[in-house]
């Protein structure tokens, strides 16, 4: 089938090489020209694993394009927007203009039976607003088919998700949609991949009410951790104990520096927001998730500031920039947010990630960053694990002590065995442990 791709960042690239692996001709289509000249040439613009083989191999076979002219969607079946969606800058609201303009820059190229496929995270209503548009303007329908796949795994998510979700139209057009999203995701569909098909209002509130959710485990997790840390108690066999019970499930009850990225944080605000709108209080803890998420970058600080003791000067070295491990996502990164308060605090910090040195100079140029382990520990007053990188977990602790200044560390994701860097002569933290 022929396929259009609106917004080729994260998801919309990902989902591009895919749907050429799946066999479609597809054409990606977006507005930054260095993105889209990448692309085209077979190269990921960012780093995640298996997508540079999807897209060279797309692009080889003649069935995987990039363009920045929105006219060369014209002759797809079926068009997938895939833009961002921030947060307004001054409110929590999620920004729309660019779901609007990328809708409205498609009309003009739509047939009839075309179908509109929304996978960007919008507020409920938005599939509504927007599928009256486009059914008014043209003889094309509209899909809402939210996107649940993870930074670090997004080529298999996309090809083998959990679940596939379309929220469509009531009557024919419902059908029709129904029938032509079953023929593009006809592979995994026959795998097995279980399918629901609901209204638009459904299908835009499971994935912001998913996310909803993985939040709040996250925050309950790390409101624990506090509590632990004013009790002695382990927030980590806390996790074990509780994990054991198959309603609670140990999966997402890592104690840590809590959630970033360019979903989680910027969609429990909208999600709220939207409720606000609609006059309901029912999403009001969302805002104490997002307190305890935050706080857990503020007490990484503090604590860093109370083992260094005299912070002008000091070399820090931050071990992890990236707000997860195998990405090169900074934004809203927790690990790059401490390390930047640190600066500000007069800590010369050394920053190292495996992938995301070069996206983090980008917003923090202030930082040093450095190729290695090593040369960010050198001389080091203390060194920080702020991204679960596996190659931090085998760090050697008498390696990295006979290195730095002061033996001093802080484990911010639970990633070290803190007792094994004490009898090394460490002075070892971390958050929620003993
Ligand atoms: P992103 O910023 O990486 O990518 C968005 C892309 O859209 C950019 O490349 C931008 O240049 C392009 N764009 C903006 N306006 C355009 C227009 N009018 N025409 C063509 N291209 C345009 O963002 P992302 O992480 O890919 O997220 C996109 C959407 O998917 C968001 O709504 C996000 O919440 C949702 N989502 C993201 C993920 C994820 O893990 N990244 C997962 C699920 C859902």
């Amino acid at each position: 089938m022929r396929i259009s791709v609106i917004g080729c960042g994260y998801l919309g690239a990902v989902h591009a090489a895919c749907m050429a692996e799946l066999g479609h001709d597809v054409v990606g289509v977006d507005v930054d020209e260095s993105k889209v000249a990448e692309l085209a040439a077979g190269r990921a613009p960012f780093f995640e694993p298996g997508l540079p083989e999807v897209l060279a191999r797309g692009v080889a076979s003649g069935r995987l394009r990039f363009t920045t002219d929105m006219a060369e969607t014209a002759g797809a079946r079926v068009h997938f927007v895939a833009v961002g969606t921030p947060q307004t800058a001054g409110s929590h609201a999620a920004d729309l203009r660019y779901v609007d303009a990328a809708v409205g820059g498609l009309l003009p190229h739509l047939s009839d039976g075309d179908l509109v496929v929304g996978k960007s995270t919008v507020p409920v209503g938005t599939a509504a607003r927007l599928g009256d548009l486009v059914r008014a303007s043209s003889g094309a329908d509209l899909a809402w088919n939210p996107e649940f796949l993870r930074e670090g795994f997004a080529v298999a998510d996309t090809l083998s998700p959990d679940r596939f979700v379309y929220g469509v139209p009531g009557g024919e057009g419902g059908e029709r949609a129904t029938a032509l999203l079953d023929e593009v995701y006809a592979g995994p569909l026959a795998a097995g991949m279980p399918r629901l098909v609901t209204d638009y209002a459904t299908a835009e509130l499971v994935k912001v009410s998913a996310n909803a959710f993985l939040a709040t485990k996250i925050s309950f997790i790390n409101a624990m951790a506090e509590i632990a840390e004013a009790t002695g108690a382990d927030v980590t066999q806390l996790a074990d104990a509780i994990g054991h019970d198959a309603r609670i499930g140990r999966r997402f009850l890592n104690a840590g520096l809590g959630f970033g990225g360019g979903c989680l944080p910027k969609d429990i605000r909208a999600f709220q927001a939207r409720a606000d709108e609609l006059g309901l209080e029912s999403l009001a803890f969302l805002a104490d998730v997002d307190a305890v998420n935050m706080r857990r970058r503020r007490y990484v600080v503090d604590l860093a500031l109370e083992m260094l003791g005299e912070v002008v000067g000091a070399k820090v070295a931050v071990l992890g920039l990236a707000f997860k491990p195998d990405s090169d996502d900074v934004r809203d990164s927790p690990a790059l947010d401490v390390a930047r308060a640190l600066q500000e605090a007069g800590a010369h910090v050394v920053a190292y990630d495996p992938e995301a040195n070069a996206t983090a100079a980008l917003v923090a140029p202030g930082l040093e960053y450095v190729d290695s382990v090593d040369e960010a520990i050198q001389g080091a007053a203390l060194a920080l694990v702020l991204t679960e990188w596996r190659q931090f977990r085998g760090l050697d602790p008498e390696a990295v002590g006979r290195s730095m200044a002061h033996r001093r560390v802080i484990d911010a994701r639970t990633v070290l065995d803190l007792a094994l860097w004490r009898d090394h002569g460490f002075e070892a933290r971390g958050l929620g442990r003993p």
